[in-house]
């Protein structure tokens, strides 16, 4: 019998993504999208049901008509910026409708749950490599709203027995080499997409947000992750729930940091074109540096980031964005 994952987020970035790694792997990837930053076009590789994470009754119908296996929660707001100018649609859109899944989940006995989290809910740490053991102090309603999650998903693992895989991503980049799905925000807020815009002159330059952080360069520096090696995570995850091996949280990075001169610096070689560039302010809630260790999704899980070079990202991301983007 198919197995059936619900997806929600399936229309978006890692989402779709992940639908192409479950169904490439034997499930059925059932997307749950609101289509209000996803896309319609994303949804390729198994059912779609339209809904709002906040509509409990939509939930449950969706579950009892499916019967998934396990739910992989991408769906999440995930701008810094806007979290911290509007927290309360991040606890809102973050934590009620995360909520309002997990209840239905635990209701409908869907009782494996892989959740998407993030290195923002680390917040600054004097540049020591992260691990899961590393103490969340997030700087933003964003990473706060995230964190909340976590704890949400251990609570109902003590009452009720719900089993989660909680990976904390570090900054996913790249497409799918085959250009099927790949990357389209809009508005778009992410260092690599805005950098291909401004190479491509679809934007008149990149913004640097701050040059006075204290790393060797002045910028930021962030860990970078292919979304292609991500999404094989999530799976891994999900087999890793069904083997009965119980709920665990794993932070999914290289360990190599590139600052954002450094990715500029990248993207010249794999493009072969000059990045315009204007030196801005700090964005607010911005930690300097996140990196993490891999360790334990190494060891326990057996992930392999085999695109996860900073040239490999550049150049699958390059590829999708000069032939591949969604019209609805
Ligand atoms: N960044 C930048 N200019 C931009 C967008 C991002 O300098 O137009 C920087 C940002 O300050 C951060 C890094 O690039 O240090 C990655 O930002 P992004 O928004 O891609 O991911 P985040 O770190 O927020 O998850």
């Amino acid at each position: 019998m198919a197995k059936h994952v619900l997806v929600t987020g399936g229309a978006g970035y890692i989402g779709s993504h992940a639908c192409k790694a479950l169904k490439a792997a034997g499930y059925v990837p059932v997307t749950f999208d609101s289509l209000i930053t996803g896309w319609q076009d994303a949804v390729k590789f198994g059912p779609f049901e339209k809904g709002d994470l906040l509509d409990r009754a939509r939930l449950d119908a969706v579950f009892a008509k499916w019967q998934p296996v396990a739910v992989m929660h991408f769906a999440a707001l995930s701008q810094v910026g806007e979290a911290m100018k509007e927290p309360g649609k991040y606890w809102r859109g973050n934590v009620t409708a995360s909520l309002t899944l997990i209840e239905a989940a635990v209701a409908a006995g869907c009782m494996d749950f892989v959740f998407s989290s993030t290195c923002a809910t680390y917040g600054d740490h004097d540049g020591v490599l992260l691990n899961e053991e590393t103490p969340q102090t997030p700087l933003n309603s964003y990473g706060a709203s995230k964190r909340a999650i976590e704890d949400m998903l251990k609570d109902f693992g003590a009452a009720y027995g719900l089993r989660s895989v909680i990976f904390r991503y570090f900054n996913v980049a790249g497409a799918d080499p085959e250009a099927e799905v790949g990357e389209f925000h809009q508005p778009e807020t992410h260092l690599i997409p805005l950098m291909l815009d401004a190479i491509e002159g679809k934007r008149p330059a990149l913004t640097v947000f701050g040059t006075d952080y204290p790393t060797p360069d002045g910028t930021c520096i962030r860990d970078y992750v292919h979304v292609m090696d991500l999404v094989d995570a999530h799976v891994l995850g999900l087999q890793w729930l069904e083997a009965g091996k119980g709920s665990r949280v794993f932070c999914l990075g290289t360990g190599n940091g590139f600052s954002v001169r450094e990715v500029i610096d990248s993207s010249r070689a794999v493009t072969n074109r000059e990045v315009p560039i204007v030196i801005g302010d700090r964005r607010a809630g911005d930690a300097v540096q996140l990196v993490s260790g891999s360790a334990r999704a190494l060891a326990e899980l057996g992930w392999k980031p085999e695109r996860s070079t900073m040239p490999q990202m550049i150049a699958d991301a390059w590829r999708w964005h000069q032939t591949g983007h969604y019209e609805g």
